[in-house]
Formats: C-alpha cells, structure tokens, sequence
C-alpha cells in the first residue's frame, strides 16, 4: 500500500504515462480514497499543463526556480500534514 509521502514521487512519470504498470495501479487505487492526494495531482497537473506550454529553455531561470520550490513546498507541506494526520489517527485509537 502506498503512503502520501510515496506517492509524490511518482506523479510526474504517472502524468508522463512513463509509470511502472503495477505502481501506476498501485496509485490509482490510493488515489481513489486518498482526496488530499487527488487534489495535488490535480494542482500538479495543472501546473505541469501550464508549463508545458513552454519548452523548458524558454522558460527563465528565475521562474524554473520558482516553479521547482513551489512544487517542492507543496509536496512538503502534503507529507507534513500526512504525518500528522497518522499522529492524531494513532493517538485517538
Ligand atoms: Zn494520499
């Protein structure tokens, strides 16, 4: 089973339908009850939709970087709260 946290990595090669078969099912099945994970991939998806319609050496240095940790902060702060929803999920049992 897949956590949040495993899951960051793959959606690129997910989106680029480059993702191993069974890992593909594997996150399609997380995905599936997972709606803070569907909600990044959308917000992923998005941004990589919006910077496709460039070719990378047109896009600046300055926004490259920016893009990099937007998506670096996100997927931080996604593995932040994943592992605090896991705290509170195991102090209320
Ligand atoms: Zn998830």
């Amino acid at each position: 089973m897949l956590r949040c946290r495993d899951t960051m990595s793959l959606l690129h090669d997910y989106l680029e339908g480059t993702l191993d078969p069974d890992l593909r099912r594997q996150l399609d099945e997380h995905l599936a009850d997972c709606p803070g994970c569907l909600g990044f991939l959308n917000t992923y998806r998005h941004t990589v939709s919006v910077a496709g319609d460039f070719r990378s050496e047109d896009i600046p240095a300055e926004l490259r970087r920016k893009l990099r940790s937007f998506i670096k902060q996100k997927i931080e702060k996604r593995s932040l709260l994943a592992r605090l929803r896991g705290k509170l999920r195991g102090s209320s049992s």
